[in-house]
């Protein structure tokens, strides 16, 4: 072939990152094709499997994800686990460049005796659980106790409890699944405490967030006067999200719950608990499972987001059926020709480049670390996005020589046994999901089996 070669290009992960590399790629260069490689056989990462079911209005961007895969010069390719059912160096080998956007697999772990116990969830399996992500579903998550405890105080901790007390028929108009939904009817629960190591200018969570949880029909907020003390003079000069963020919290803290209209007292109720750090999760007497958890009260050394917490030495007991970590998430290397940060859980990158190995780039939560919303997803993946842009223009990247792209991969996977998922597949997929959730009033009712994902495409 000439120089005037199409690039091409393939992706990593179907999630907002990988779709947004995409998007950025086609849109900024007229010849260049991209494959996206998914290792389920549908696609959307997190905003399928991540994002709360009762925040349909931020799938929204799986519209512009769709037109993304429909362009001529995309294609989508699920059912494909990189780094297992193909090595890195063969993409490497099929495309100019490779870019890897396959988000965070795993979670932290808190590391601390019984944390295996019964009754002890990741948030990750959690919300995979109720979102339908296939390895979740067998979850089974005893909801027959009245006090749950999260450990965390970020955005998916608040997802978290907004599910657990949030009235069945909010939840019924959803895409939770009917399996969580069937769980969560005969729930409990009453009870959600979110723990946190630290102080209330220390939280993660989010304003909208946070007063969802606090609208929350039939769920009373619980918040302790004292953890706020001069806190308002405290955030006088910090930055206005911040501020505000505080100053909803110290006024949801100081109103009176009598003060409230009688009819929204309610049996339910939920609090923010700080300066506690776990430190066992107690087994009940026969060991079977979790009873509570041991906490260690901490004081703060320094301030703001770099204050410390230390344990005091003081201990208190937590008692507690459900123990869910929202601690983070946590990204896994791929594969051994991919250099890996192991300490701070990315892929080593300048601006998505990938260090030490040209052509190969990252982007998402692998790139900077599981943190961040869909648009800070967006912006570090235009960001990667320009890097491979500027390399292919550049001459970085030499696109003298035709690379095969997916011809090359298909002979590979089928000698392998591994028969991907197109994008059209996805939609067959998609309609029978949105037939499925229509007689019920649901957008869609997700399926979670990856065997009949695959029957109703006819692999
Ligand atoms: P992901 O979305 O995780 O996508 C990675 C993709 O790569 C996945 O589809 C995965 O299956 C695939 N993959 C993994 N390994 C392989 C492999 N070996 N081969 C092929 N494919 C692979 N942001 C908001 O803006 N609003 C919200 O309401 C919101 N809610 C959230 C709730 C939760 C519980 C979580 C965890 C996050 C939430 N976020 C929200 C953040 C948002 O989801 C992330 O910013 C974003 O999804 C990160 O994108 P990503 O593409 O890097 O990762």
């Amino acid at each position: 072939c000439s120089a005037a070669a199409a690039p091409r290009v393939c992706v990593v992960g179907s999630g907002p990152a990988g779709f947004y590399t995409a998007q950025h790629i086609l849109k900024h260069h007229g010849g260049a094709q991209v494959d996206i490689y998914e290792k389920l056989p549908v696609p959307f990462g997190l905003v399928r499997f991540g994002v709360a079911p009762d925040h349909p209005e931020v799938k929204n961007v799986i519209n512009t994800f769709t037109q993304t895969a429909r362009s001529g010069r995309c294609a989508y390719h699920g059912n494909v686990t990189i780094g297992r059912d193909v090595t890195v160096a063969e993409l490497q080998q099929a495309y100019h460049a490779v870019v890897l956007s396959y988000g965070a697999e795993d979670n932290r772990v808190l590391g601390i005796p019984g944390e295996n116990l019964s009754g002890v969830h990741s948030a990750r399996a959690f919300v995979g659980w109720y979102n339908g992500l296939p390895e979740n579903q067998d979850l089974n998550p005893d909801l027959s106790c009245e006090t749950a405890l999260i450990l965390g105080h970020g955005n998916v901790a608040l997802d978290i409890a907004r599910i657990l007390l949030s009235p069945l028929q909010l939840l019924r108009k959803t895409d939770i699944t009917d399996g969580s939904l069937a769980a969560l009817a005969c729930s409990k629960v009453k009870r959600v405490w979110l723990v946190g190591r630290r102080g209330p200018l220390q939280v993660a969570f989010t304003i909208k967030e946070l007063r969802e949880m606090i609208n929350l029909p039939g769920a009373r907020p619980v918040l302790n006067p004292a953890d706020f003390t001069g806190l308002e003079d405290a955030v006088k000069d910090a930055p206005r999200p911040r501020k505000r963020l505080t100053e909803l919290m110290i006024k949801t803290a100081l109103e009176k719950p009598l003060e409230k209209p009688l009819e929204t007292v309610s049996p339910r109720e939920w609090g923010l608990k700080f300066q506690r750090s776990p430190q066992e999760v107690l087994p009940t007497a026969d060991g079977s499972r979790a009873r509570g958890v041991r906490m260690a009260l901490t004081r703060l050394e320094g301030s703001g987001d770099s204050a410390k917490a230390i344990p005091t030495g003081d201990m208190e007991e937590l008692e507690c059926g459900l123990v869910v970590s929202s601690i983070g998430y946590r990204s896994l290397p791929l594969d051994p020709a991919v250099p890996f940060d192991t300490q701070r859980g990315i892929i080593p990158n300048s601006s998505g480049r990938v260090e030490g190995v040209p052509g190969l780039y990252c982007s998402g939560w692998v790139k900077r670390g599981p943190t961040g919303v869909i648009i800070t997803t967006m912006n570090d993946s235009f960001d990667t996005a320009q890097s491979v842009l500027e390399d292919l223009q550049g001459g970085v990247l030499d696109v003298s020589t035709s690379r095969e792209g997916f011809g090359a991969m298909e002979s590979i996977l089928r000698s392998r046994g591994v028969r991907p998922v197109s994008f059209s597949d996805w939609e067959k997929i998609d309609a029978a999901e949105v037939a499925r959730g229509k007689a019920a009033g649901k957008p869609r009712e997700k399926i979670v089996d990856l065997q009949e994902m695959l029957r109703i495409i006819g692999h």
